[in-house]
C-alpha cells in the first residue's frame, strides 16, 4: 500500500496567560491533527504545549520579550501557514504594540488566524490544510514597493 504524504504545514501557536488553559485544552483535543504538522510557538506557550502534547514544538522567545515579533518575521518570510493566537480580550498587555503588529502582518500576508477555539477547530479540520493542491496565495505587494518609482 502506498501512502500519500500529507503536506506538513507550519502552525504557529500563541496564547496570552489568561487564554493558556483554553489553548492547552484545545490542543489536547486536536493532538492528532497537530502531530502531523510543524508547530512553532512563543516561549511559554511552546513550553506548555510540548509538555501537554509530548510533541516537538519550536520555541521562540517569550511573547512579551520579542517572541511575537519573531513570529511576525516568520510570517513575512512566508514560513507560517496558520496562526492560532488566543489573545486576551479582557486585559491590557504590556506588549500591545507587538500583538497588533503580529495580527497586522498576518492579515497583510493572507495568513489564516484563529483567535478563539471555535475558529481554531475549523482551521485545523479544513480539508485544505492537508490538500497538496491547495497553496495559499501570498500577496506580492508590488504596488507598495513601487510606490515611489511611479511617474507622477
Ligand atoms: P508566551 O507569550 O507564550 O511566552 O507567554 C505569549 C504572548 O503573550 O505573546
Amino acid at each position: 500500500m502506498t501512502t500519500v504524504p500529507r503536506p506538513e504545514r507550519t502552525i504557529a501557536l500563541v496564547a496570552h496567560d489568561a487564554r493558556k488553559p483554553d489553548l492547552l485544552a484545545w490542543a489536547r483535543h486536536n493532538r492528532e491533527v497537530l502531530a502531523g504538522h510543524r508547530l512553532v510557538a512563543t516561549g511559554t506557550t511552546g513550553e506548555l504545549l510540548a509538555e501537554e502534547l509530548g510533541l516537538a514544538v519550536i520555541r521562540l522567545e517569550s511573547g512579551p520579550l520579542g517572541g511575537d515579533m519573531q513570529l511576525g518575521a516568520m510570517i513575512t518570510e512566508a514560513s507560517v501557514d496558520v496562526l492560532i493566537f488566543l489573545w486576551d480580550p479582557l486585559s491590557a498587555q504590556p506588549h500591545e504594540p507587538d500583538v497588533r503588529a503580529l495580527l497586522r502582518v498576518a492579515t497583510l500576508w493572507n495568513v489564516p488566524v484563529a483567535s478563539n477555539r471555535a475558529t481554531a477547530d475549523l482551521l485545523v479540520t479544513s480539508p485544505l490544510l492537508t490538500d497538496p493542491a491547495y497553496v495559499r496565495e501570498v500577496p506580492d505587494h508590488a504596488t507598495h514597493r513601487q510606490r515611489l518609482h511611479q511617474a507622477t
